[in-house]
Parts: structure tokens; C-alpha cells; sequence
């Protein structure tokens, strides 16, 4: 990952502030964040006699690890947990839900994966094969079914196996922007009515961002949350040379958290989010 404070001050004044807010915008923290936190490490530095420079770097990572911990954990607990998957095509959608899958078959969990990108039979294939190599059944239908329907279908077969996290994979085509949205919003509303049968504990829907789309990734989750209630991130792909900051400007602009982030193309490469840990990566 980008860092965003490695060049090495011999004393703290003005110029470290100003290098950090430049470095941070072109880290992809965005603007307000940049301006937010060199605030806040500029007056914390000077309330607490800051001298040492190693000591504003703890100082920032600290900073940096608050403004990103309203990721609140979701409750874990018994019973069907539905995750939506959304996200533009070749975000990571596909190979974060085999991720998932994996990880929580090594929870203990019961799990389902739904092939609901029925536009292209590729699509389906890929999530066979993920399917597969977690050991996980799949419910799936012919290229260009209703995705609401396969939903619907593996809603109830869900149920009735008592499986414990069910993950949805869905069509990620932003160009056609009104058919997708329409198409999200007809799946959201069959989750629902299953969720009013009292058959589902709780909806997520998580949105996949490739963390090297930078400042774009900013602009696809503010058009995905006007469709639909995103209730977490996954920035895929910080492996590669990813800015990170986009995790800053996001929870800074939209307030949602980032609940995991991908770092490679295999099984294991899917981390909960931390975000001491991403303070620490990006500092
Ligand atoms: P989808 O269209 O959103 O379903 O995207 P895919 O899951 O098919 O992924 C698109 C490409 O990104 C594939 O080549 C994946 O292997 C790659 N990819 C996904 N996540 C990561 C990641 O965390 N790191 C890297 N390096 N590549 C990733
Ligand atoms: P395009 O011109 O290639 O974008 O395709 P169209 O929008 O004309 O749609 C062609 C067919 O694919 C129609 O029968 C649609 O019902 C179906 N289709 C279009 N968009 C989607 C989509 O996002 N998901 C799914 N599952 N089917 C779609
Ligand atoms: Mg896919």
C-alpha cells in the first residue's frame, strides 16, 4: 500500500502538516480527510508538546485508526444471514464471495452461495469453481434467468438446510445503470419478504470496490448507496499498488465501513478489516 508519511522530518513544524495533507490527497484520502486529520494531528501535537517525530507518527496512525473504526462489527449470532455481493464488473465480487465462503466454512459455518449474475454463463462458472474449492453447495439457473427468482429459490432451499450464511452474487454493469439498480432492488425486495417470514436474521449488503480504481471507487459506492442500503465495504486488490487512503475518503464522505479487504487472487486472501492495522499499512 501507498504510504502516506514516509519521508523523514528532522523537526516537527509546519512543513511535516503540509506534506502529510498533500501526500494524503494524493493517497486517495480525498480532500476532507486529508484537511480533517492533519487538523487533528496538528492540534493534537501541539496540546500534548509533540517534539519527537516518531511520536507524531504514533500520534497519526492513532488518527487514522479512529476515523475508520466506525466499522461496528457485525453481530454474530444464530440463525440465516443473507449478503448481498454488489459491485462493478471486475471489482472482485466473485472471487471475494469464494473468499468468504472459505472463511467461514472454516468458522464452522453452514454455507450457500447463489449465482444471481445471470448476464453473462461465465459468471456462474467462476462461482462453480469457488464453490467447489470451498466444499459449498451453489444454487445457480441458466444464463439470463431472473436474478429475483434464483434468489427467491435459494432463499427458501436455504432455509430449509438450516444454512447459517448465504452470499449472493449479482450482475455489475454501472453503463446500464437503471436496468441494474432495478434489478438490485428486486432482489432486495424478495431478501425482505423472506426477512418478514422471520426466516432471515439479518441483511448485508456489501459493496466490492477495486481500491486501485482510486477516487472512481468514491464515486461507484455514492451511486450504489442511492440504490441501496450498503451496509459494509470490501476493497479488493490492496496487494497491488493500491492507494488505501480510499478507505479514509469513503468513511469520511458516506460514513460506511469497511468490513474486509482482499489481498491477493487465492482462498486465504481475504482479511477482516482492521483498522489498526490498515493505520499501520498506510502510515
Ligand atoms: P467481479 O467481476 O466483480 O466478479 O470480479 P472477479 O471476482 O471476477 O475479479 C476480477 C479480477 O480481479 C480477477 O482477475 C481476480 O482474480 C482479481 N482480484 C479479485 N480480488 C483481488 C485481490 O484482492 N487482489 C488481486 N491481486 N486480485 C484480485
Ligand atoms: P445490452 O444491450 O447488451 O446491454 O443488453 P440489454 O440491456 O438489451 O439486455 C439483453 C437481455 O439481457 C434482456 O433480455 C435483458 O432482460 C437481459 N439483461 C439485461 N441486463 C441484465 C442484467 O443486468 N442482468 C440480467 N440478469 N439480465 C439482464
Ligand atoms: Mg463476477
Amino acid at each position: 500500500m501507498l504510504k502516506i508519511f514516509s519521508k523523514m522530518f528532522s523537526r516537527v513544524d509546519d512543513s511535516v502538516f503540509d506534506e502529510l495533507e498533500e501526500t494524503m490527497i494524493m493517497a486517495d484520502c480525498g480532500v476532507r480527510a486529508a484537511e480533517k486529520v492533519t487538523a487533528e494531528l496538528r492540534d493534537a501535537v501541539r496540546d500534548e508538546g509533540i517534539t519527537e517525530y516518531r511520536r507524531v507518527k504514533e500520534k497519526l496512525k492513532a488518527i487514522i485508526a479512529k476515523s475508520l473504526t466506525n466499522s461496528g462489527e457485525t453481530p454474530r449470532g444464530e440463525g440465516l444471514r443473507v449478503s448481498l455481493v454488489i459491485g462493478v464488473n471486475g471489482s472482485g465480487k466473485t472471487t471475494t464471495i469464494g473468499k468468504l465462503a472459505h472463511m467461514y466454512v472454516k468458522m464452522g459455518k453452514q454455507v450457500m452461495l447463489v449465482a444471481a449474475d445471470t448476464f453473462r454463463a461465465a459468471a456462474t462458472e467462476q462461482l462453480v469453481v469457488w464453490a467447489e474449492r470451498a466444499g459449498v453447495p451453489i444454487v445457480k439457473q441458466r444464463e439470463g434467468a431472473d436474478p429475483a427468482s434464483i434468489v427467491f429459490d435459494a432463499l427458501s432451499s436455504a432455509q430449509a438446510k438450516g444454512v447459517e450464511e448465504l452470499i449472493i452474487d449479482t450482475a455489475g454493469r454501472l453503463h446500464n445503470n437503471q436496468n441494474l439498480m432495478d434489478e438490485l432492488a428486486k432482489i432486495y425486495r424478495v431478501i425482505k419478504s423472506a426477512g418478514a417470514g422471520g426466516g432471515v436474521r439479518r441483511t448485508e449488503t456489501l459493496l466490492v470496490l477495486d481500491s486501485t480504481t482510486g477516487q472512481n471507487a468514491l464515486n461507484q459506492a455514492k451511486s450504489f448507496n442511492e440504490a441501496t442500503d450498503i451496509t459494509g465495504l470490501v476493497l479488493t486488490k490492496l496487494d497491488s499498488t493500491a492507494k488505501g487512503g480510499i478507505a479514509l475518503a469513503i468513511a469520511e464522505e458516506l460514513g460506511i465501513p469497511v468490513k474486509f479487504v482482499g489481498v491477493g487472487e487465492s482462498t486465504a486472501d481475504l482479511m477482516e478489516f482492521d483498522p489498526d492495522w490498515f493505520a499501520e499499512q498506510l502510515v
